[in-house]
């Protein structure tokens, strides 16, 4: 496996991949690898002859107040992990080879997508993902880029970047992994205490809660919301609910068919999210 921080190299290795007719796959990651990771990485393998992994801590998507600074990083471990699923390049670039002085672009989506969720609390987020994104696959030239259920507005957001902006890749969504008590596996679960993990599995508890009222019939949002709360108000405070459209993120004034359950709370000053999509026959 080849490892890089730099642009030139890595543009060298995806012409020679190129050349050699392999089909690109492409897994952008800010590290600290789980399971999560690894199933995109396992995914991109499957599909594709050569995977590129890249591991940015982008700057550019957290807030002055947000936890650019403590955001776990072990590049090492992260490597090894990469090289146990054969991927066969990571790409690790300081933030100076992404962004040299001077660097004054970003690529923005106005759209309902980008103006719900996480991005009201959050406001300059995507622009961030999706500015360094865009970059990314410039640069990789993948035939397909992997991205996790686990970020569901995020995926939503790429979808739309590629389609605007005619990028010639697939988007392969991956499925949301999680722990065996049912945590969705994050990089910031590394900053909960064991008290603050187990408060967190409210968040997950609530999903099933809303899954388990609409499958026996509720179909009012107001209402699946309120059983929701009662399952976090004492363990964490709440960012938002969803209750949306899987495709547009639109919230839903009666629930049929097809429903996006989301929720975004903070246990203690962590930040988490968690979705699930739940389809009615
Ligand atoms: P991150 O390093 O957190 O920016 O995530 C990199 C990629 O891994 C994104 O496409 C995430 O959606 C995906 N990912 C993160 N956590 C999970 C998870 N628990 N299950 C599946 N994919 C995940």
């Amino acid at each position: 496996m080849l490892t890089t921080t730099n642009i030139s190299k890595l543009k060298k290795e995806i012409s020679k991949a190129k050349k050699n007719n392999l089909t690109i796959g492409f897994v952008p990651t800010m590290g600290y690898f789980h399971k999560g990771h690894l199933s995109l990485m396992r995914a991109a393998k499957k599909k594709c002859n050569f995977v590129v992994v890249s591991i940015f801590v982008n700057p550019l998507q957290f807030a002055p107040t947000e936890d650019l600074k403590k955001y776990p990083r072990d590049i090492k471990r992260d490597c090894l992990l990469a090289k146990k699923e054969g991927v066969d390049l990571v790409f690790i670039p300081q933030v100076k080879e992404m962004y040299p002085e001077g660097f004054a672009t970003t690529v923005s989506i106005n759209s309902t997508l980008t103006k719900t969720m996480c991005a009201v609390s959050r406001p300059t987020h995507f622009t961030g993902v999706v500015t360094v994104v865009a970059k990314l696959f410039n640069l990789v030239t993948p035939d397909f880029a992997f991205f996790g259920e686990k970020d569901y507005q995020q995926l939503l957001i790429i979808k739309k970047l590629v389609v605007d902006l005619n990028f010639p890749l697939k988007i392969i969504s991956c499925p949301l992994i999680r722990d065996k008590d049912g945590l969705a596996l994050s990089s910031r679960n590394k900053y909960l205490s064991p008290a603050e993990r187990t408060k967190a599995l409210s968040l997950y508890k609530s999903l099933l809660a809303a899954k388990e009222a609409i499958l026996k019939g509720e179909s009012n949002p107001e209402k699946i919301k309120k059983i929701m709360q009662e399952v976090l108000k004492p363990n964490t405070k709440i960012d938002y609910i969803k209750i949306g459209n899987p495709e547009t993120l639109e919230d839903l004034k009666i629930i049929k068919k097809k429903v996006l359950i989301a929720v975004a709370a903070k246990v203690g000053t962590t930040r988490l999210i968690d979705n699930i999509v739940v389809k009615l026959s």
